[in-house]
C-alpha cells in the first residue's frame, strides 16, 4: 500500500502585486466552489467562464492537463497562464479577444491560475488521504477478519508484556474474551511461575518453543509458541506477536510413545532399554558415593508349564501379579524391570556390602511363596536369581545383566531347591554367601535350640563406686565353634531380619533375669538391652510393656540402648516410639555415641537419659589428644543437656582418672569386669563390686 504523501502547507496568500480586485471575492468563492464540487468538462467550463468574466474577454477557456510549457510564447491577442503547484501542472487558462493584453490582465490571470492551482492541490491531497485512510481501514478490518478466522490463537503485546490484541482463536484457547485479556500482562497466562518473558528474544526474532499455559478454567496445557517482533514505521521494536497452538494431544501421544518404547505393556514395569538406562544412572551415583551396585536376574520357575497348560490369559495375569509383588517388596529407589517372558531384573544401588543383595534376592523369592489365585486356580511359581555386583563384576548395566544371567543359570542348575536358589557371578562372593547362609540357618536353629545365652557386664558410678546397672550382651554357644561373639552374627541377623526374633529373645531373658534379682530382694539396678534400628518399630513399646507386665517387673529395672542410626530415621515416628517407651518408666540410652552425626540441637529433641561414649574414643584416652577432646566435649555437652554420661571400654586407671576429672558419671569396661555369665555376675555382686572405687 502506498503511503499518503505528507501534505505540504498550502500557500493561499496572494501575491499583493497580483491581488485580485476586491470585487473578485465573489469570484474566489466561485473558484473554490467549482474546484470542490465539479469534475472534468463541467469544471473546465466553469473555470473558463470565470476567466472570461475576470478579464472581460469574449473567448476564454480552461484546458486541463499538462502541456503548456512556455507561457511567454503565446500568439498575439492570446493570454495563457499555467495552473501549476510545485512541479505538478493541472492545466492552463487561455483568454483572447482584444488585440493585446496589458500587464494588469496578465497579473489577474496569473492570480486566478495561482488560486486555482492551490485549491486543486489541496483538494487532490485531501482526496488522496481520504482514500488512503479508507483503504487502510478496509485493510485493517480485513486483517482482523483473517486473524479471527485463523484457528491458531494470535495475540500481540507491547514490550512490557501487556496484551494489545487478542483474536478469536485466543479467546477459544484460553477462555478469556478479548475484553478480559487486553490490557493485562501476559504473565497471567503462565502455568509455571519461573517462566518469564525472554527479553533478548525480542531482538533475535522468531523462534518456536513448547510452553505450559493456564486457561481461565485453571487447566494447564501444552502449547507451541512462536514469537516475532512487532516494529513501528521507523522499524523500532514495539512489542511481540505471539502465535499459540494447543499441542496437549501431541504431547500425550509423545508420552504414550515414550511409554511404549520404555515400558512393558503387560506389567507396566520398565523394559530392558529403560532398565539399562536407569541402572547406568544409578551406578554413576553409586560410584560417586563409593557405594556398590548390583543387578539381580530373576527367572520364574514353572511359569512356562502354567502358560502352556492353562493358556496365555492366565499366564499374563500371573506375570502381572508377580510383577506387583516384586514392586511391593522392593524399596522405592530400587529398579525392577521385565526383560521379557518370565524374566525380570532388579537394580540395587548404593549399599555397602554385597550380601545385602542376597537379602533382597531372598525377599523376592519369599514374595512368591503365597500361591497366586487366578481364574479359580491355585498357582505356585518360584524364582531362581543370579546376582552380579558393581564395580567388581562390571561397570555397566548390560555387562552386569549378562553376568547375572549366567549366575542365575548356575544357581538353577546346582541348587537342590530352585525356588531358593541364589548365586553371585563371582565365586568368592558365592563362598561368602554360602557362609552367611550357613550362619543364618544356624542362628535360626540356635534360637530354637537354646544355644544363645546372655552375658552381663556391670556399669559403675564413678563417684560412689557402686554398681548402677548392667548391659546384657548376647553370646552364641555354638556346638562346634564354641562362643561366637555378637559381632559375627548380629549384623547378619540385622540384614536378614532375624534380629527381631533375637531381640525378642534377649528382652525376654533380660526381664526374666531382672525378675529373679527383684525377687531375691536386690535394690533395682538397670539392666540394659541393646535394640537394633530394625527392631525400633511401633511394636516395641507394646512388647516391652507386655514383657514387664508378665514378669511383674518394676520398669526401673530396664533400660534400652539404641544407636544413633536409629535416630536418623523419620523423626516423628522415632520420637513417638521413644515417648511411649519412656512413658512406661523405662530408660533410654544412646549407644556408641560420637560415631554418628548427632548434634547438640538434634539430641535435645529426644527423650534420652544417658549418652554412652563409644569405646573407640575411650581407647585413645589419655594419650590421644583428639580422643580426649571428643570425650571431654561429649561429657560437657551431656551435662548441659542434663543427661547422664557413661564411658564404655574403660580398661585402665589412667582412663578412669581422665573421665573422673572430666566429670563423667559412669564407666563400663574390663577394668572392672568383662561381660560375664549370670552366675559369675552374681558372684561379683555378692563379693566384689560395691568395694571398687
Ligand atoms: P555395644 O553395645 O557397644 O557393646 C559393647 C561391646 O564392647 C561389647 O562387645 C563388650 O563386650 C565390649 N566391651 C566392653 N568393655 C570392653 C573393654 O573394656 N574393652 C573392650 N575391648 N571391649 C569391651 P560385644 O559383646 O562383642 O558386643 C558387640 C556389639 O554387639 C555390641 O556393642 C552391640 O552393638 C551388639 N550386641 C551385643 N548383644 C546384643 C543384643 O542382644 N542385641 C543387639 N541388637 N545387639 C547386641
Ligand atoms: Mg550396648
Ligand atoms: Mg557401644
Amino acid at each position: 500500500m502506498s503511503e499518503p504523501r505528507v501534505a505540504m502547507p498550502l500557500d493561499l496568500s496572494l501575491d499583493p502585486q497580483s491581488a485580485l480586485p476586491v470585487d473578485f471575492i465573489g469570484g474566489t468563492t466561485a473558484v473554490c466552489d467549482a474546484v470542490l464540487r465539479l469534475r472534468g468538462e463541467a469544471l473546465a467550463q466553469e473555470l473558463g467562464r470565470l476567466a472570461r468574466d475576470l478579464l472581460g474577454s469574449p473567448d476564454g477557456r480552461y484546458v486541463p492537463g499538462p502541456g503548456l510549457v512556455e507561457p511567454g510564447l503565446s500568439p498575439a491577442g492570446v493570454l495563457r497562464c499555467a495552473v501549476t503547484a510545485g512541479i505538478e501542472q493541472f492545466g492552463w487558462y487561455e483568454v483572447s479577444g482584444p488585440a493585446s493584453y496589458g500587464d494588469d490582465a496578465q497579473r489577474r490571470l496569473g492570480s486566478l491560475a495561482h488560486l486555482t492551482a492551490s485549491l486543486m492541490q489541496m483538494h487532490a491531497l485531501a482526496q488522496r488521504s481520504t482514500h488512503a485512510y479508507a483503504q487502510m481501514e478496509a485493510q485493517l478490518a480485513h486483517q482482523s477478519q483473517i486473524l479471527d478466522q485463523i484457528h491458531e490463537s494470535v495475540l500481540t503485546m507491547d514490550q512490557m508484556g501487556y496484551i494489545t490484541s487478542w483474536n478469536r482463536g485466543a479467546e477459544a484457547l484460553f477462555g478469556y474474551s478479548a475484553l478480559e485479556a487486553i490490557g493485562r500482562n501476559i504473565l497471567f497466562l503462565y502455568a509455571d511461575e519461573d517462566e518469564s518473558v525472554n527479553d533478548s528474544f525480542a531482538e533475535q526474532g522468531g523462534r518456536m518453543m513448547e510452553v505450559r499455559r493456564r486457561k481461565k478454567s485453571g487447566d494447564v496445557f501444552w502449547a507451541s509458541l512462536s514469537l516475532s517482533p512487532l516494529r513501528d514505521l521507523a522499524d523500532r521494536p514495539t512489542g511481540l506477536i505471539a502465535y499459540l497452538t494447543d499441542i496437549t494431544e501431541r504431547k500425550r501421544a509423545e508420552e504414550q510413545l515414550h511409554h511404549l518404547a520404555y515400558y512393558d505393556e503387560l506389567t507396566g514395569l520398565p523394559n530392558r532399554t529403560l532398565f539399562a538406562r536407569l541402572v547406568d544412572q544409578g551406578l554413576t551415583v553409586a560410584q560417586r558415593n563409593d557405594g556398590m551396585g548390583a543387578v539381580l536376574f530373576v527367572d520364574l520357575n514353572r511359569f512356562k508349564r502354567i502358560n502352556d497348560t492353562l493358556g496365555r490369559r492366565i499366564g499374563d495375569e500371573l506375570l502381572r501379579q508377580a510383577a506387583q509383588r516384586f514392586r511391593d517388596t522392593l524399596r522405592e529407589e530400587d529398579v525392577v524391570a521385565r526383560l521379557g517372558g518370565d524374566e525380570f531384573a532388579v537394580g540395587l544401588f548404593d549399599f555397602r556390602q554385597h550380601f545385602e543383595a542376597t537379602t533382597v534376592a531372598q525377599k523376592l523369592q519369599a514374595a512368591l511363596d503365597a500361591p497366586f489365585m487366578i481364574g479359580g486356580h491355585d498357582l505356585r511359581v518360584g524364582a531362581s536369581i543370579g546376582i552380579s555386583v558393581f564395580p567388581q563384576d562390571g561397570g555397566d548395566a548390560e555387562t552386569l545383566l549378562g553376568l547375572a544371567d549366567i549366575a542365575m543359570e548356575r544357581a538353577k542348575a546346582t541348587d537342590a531347591d530352585p525356588d531358593r536358589s541364589v548365586a553371585f557371578y563371582s565365586q568368592d562372593m558365592n563362598k561368602g554367601m554360602q557362609e552367611r547362609m550357613r550362619i543364618e540357618s544356624g542362628l535360626r536353629h540356635a534360637l530354637g535350640n537354646g544355644e544363645l545365652v546372655l552375658y552381663w557386664q556391670p556399669k559403675f558410678e564413678i563417684a560412689s563406686g557402686r554398681i548402677v546397672g548392667a548391659e546384657a550382651l548376647v553370646r552364641w554357644i555354638h556346638p562346634q565353634r564354641g562362643i561366637v561373639p555378637p559381632g559375627e552374627f548380629i549384623p547378619l541377623a540385622e540384614s536378614s531380619g532375624l534380629i527381631v526374633q533375637v531381640g525378642e529373645w534377649v528382652l525376654e531373658q533380660a526381664c526374666a533375669q531382672a525378675a529373679i534379682w527383684q525377687r531375691a530382694g536386690l535394690a533395682p539396678f538397670r539392666l540394659a538391652v541393646n535394640v537394633s534400628a530394625r527392631e525400633f518399630t511401633a511394636a516395641l513399646p507394646v512388647r516391652v510393656a507386655d514383657t514387664l507386665a508378665r514378669y511383674g517387673l518394676d520398669p526401673s529395672w530396664l533400660e534400652l540402648e539404641i544407636t544413633e542410626s536409629t535416630l536418623m530415621h523419620d523423626f516423628e515416628r522415632v520420637t513417638g516410639i521413644m515417648d511411649r517407651i519412656t512413658a512406661l518408666g523405662v530408660a533410654l540410652s544412646l549407644d556408641d555415641f560420637g560415631t554418628g552425626y548427632s548434634s547438640l540441637s538434634y539430641l535435645k529433641r529426644f527423650p534420652i537419659h544417658t549418652l554412652k561414649i563409644d569405646r573407640s574414643f575411650t581407647t585413645g584416652i589419655p594419650k590421644d589428644a583428639s580422643d580426649c577432646a571428643i570425650a571431654g566435649t561429649i561429657i560437657s555437652m551431656a551435662r548441659q543437656l542434663c543427661l547422664r554420661v557413661i564411658a564404655e571400654g574403660v580398661e585402665t586407671l589412667d582412663q578412669l582418672e581422665f573421665l573422673r576429672e572430666a566429670g563423667c558419671d559412669e564407666v563400663q569396661g574390663y577394668l572392672y569386669a568383662a561381660p560375664l555369665p549370670a552366675y559369675e555376675f552374681e558372684r561379683g555382686l555378692r563379693e566384689n563390686w560395691l568395694l571398687v572405687g
